[in-house]
């Protein structure tokens, strides 16, 4: 979540689908916060069994076209890229149904004992997953780069489409900003990589996205500070806050403002402006 402006993709209707080494399995839960609906990654470590990535929403038709995606082979684990429970809510019922331990660097999100931390890698007979820690959108986000398939599965820190929100206070935009910075360097080193979103289509140039978030938030920022310049010092913070999602992100539809005003609210803490 969420779509707060349009950049560079694919602008036809996303239906997931097979890619090299990967499948995405489309939940059906679009809405203003989710896109098109959130993104369960299938990933096959050899021909008999594969690694999940964001079950998605506890619903039973995803769970059914998950089933029929694995053709009768075996979840070795569950992973997720954060808690967000579009993505996390179902692990409960697809752990149940496949006997497989959930995995993620919130605790709290974990079935079974063991979590995902920062630089671990996971070797799954021939699969590789990379985690990469990358707060900002909430401090509990990871993204995992799949060097075999040339393929940075992102979660919400990067979407299809569109922009994320940094869900203030929890998700910090110094965070976030650093967190871009390191998969930038991470796909300089690695090479052309895909990236395969928690909502949206799949985006062929990973350092080209990365690019575009850079630039767009360094934008965002420039924009907040200049209705700063001339905005009443003695207004309080949501007032700020307020005045800058009208100024700013008047283009967004209201429907997203309050995700917007989060993303203000961590932008003013980053100026110092708490
Ligand atoms: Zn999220």
């Amino acid at each position: 979540m969420t779509n707060f402006v349009a950049m560079p993709g694919s602008l036809g209707p996303w239906k997931g689908g097979r890619f090299s080494g990967g499948t995405c399995v489309l939940a059906g839960n679009p809405g203003p916060m989710t896109l098109d609906g959130t993104n369960t990654w299938v990933l096959a470590a050899d021909a008999d069994s594969v690694v999940l990535v964001d079950p998605g929403p506890d619903d039973r038709a995803h769970l059914a076209a998950v089933e029929r995606e694995l053709a009768g082979r075996w979840v070795r684990e569950i992973l997720l890229t954060h808690g967000h429970a579009d993505h996390s809510e179902g692990a409960g019922l697809f752990s149940g149904q496949f006997a497989a331990p959930v995995r993620a660097l919130d605790p709290a999100h974990r079935l079974g004992d063991e979590g995902l931390t920062d630089g671990e890698v996971l070797v799954h007979a021939d699969l590789e997953v990379h985690i990469v820690g990358t707060p900002g959108h909430t401090s509990d986000s990871v993204s995992m780069h799949l060097p075999q398939r040339a393929a940075l599965l992102t979660g919400d820190t990067i979407l299809g489409r569109g922009t994320t929100v940094v869900a203030h206070p929890d998700g910090r935009l110094g965070d976030y900003l650093a967190s871009l910075r390191e998969l930038s360097d991470l796909v300089q080193t690695a090479g052309a990589t895909q990236v395969w979103p928690g909502h949206g289509p799949v985006l062929p140039d990973a350092a080209a996205a990365l690019t575009a978030y850079l630039d767009h938030r360094h934008a965002r920022l420039e924009e907040v500070a200049a209705v700063l310049e001339s905005a009443d010092p003695d207004a309080g913070i949501e007032a700020t806050a307020q005045q800058i999602v009208e100024q700013v992100y008047a283009d967004v539809p209201q429907v997203l403002w309050p995700a917007a005003r989060l993303s203000v609210r961590a932008q003013l803490e980053y100026l110092g402006r708490v």
